[in-house]
């Protein structure tokens, strides 16, 4: 199973900011820079990891992102589900419908093997993720110095 770009990014966003020292908040643009996101994808990320109540955004001078309680302690099992959908890994139904689709037996099973994938994530939270060896790596990348404020 492979997950969405969307996802992995998210993933990724949240690490960064589960290493942010909470008097040295980033903002969108430097975490982007930072991890290799896109800018635009960073801020719909951003936005919807707002909107999940586990990113707060504050404007303006000693602004910028950082996790909610919320968000340290959620299961990127969680995470993951809430960015990757309801849809099957296959696609059923859609423009070209399977003819086997009102009683396939690979499509439960599917299902099954989907929301195990998910179960499997569900242990690890978002700051197990930042553990020893990823959070020492994660404060050994170069800090941009992209402008704040964004
Ligand atoms: S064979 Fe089953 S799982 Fe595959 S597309 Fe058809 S209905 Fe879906």
């Amino acid at each position: 199973m492979r997950l969405l770009r969307s996802t992995d990014l998210a993933l990724r966003v949240l690490m960064r900011l589960a290493v942010a020292a909470a008097t040295d908040n980033p903002t969108t643009k430097q975490v982007s820079a930072d991890m290799d996101v896109p800018y635009t994808h960073a801020a719909k990320i951003v936005a919807e990891l707002q909107r999940l109540g586990l990113v707060d955004a504050r404007r303006g001078r000693g602004g910028g992102l950082s996790l909610t309680e919320r968000g340290r302690a959620a299961s990127v099992g969680t995470v993951v589900r809430a960015f990757e959908g309801d849809d099957d890994v296959v696609e059923c139904e859609g423009a070209n419908p399977c003819p086997l689709r009102s009683g396939c037996r690979l499509r439960g099973a599917l299902r099954t093997a989907q929301e195990a994938f998910f179960a499997a994530l569900d242990p690890l939270t978002v700051a197990d993720m930042v553990a020893d060896p990823t959070g020492p790596l994660l404060l050994g990348i170069p800090r941009t110095r992209a402008a704040a404020g964004d």
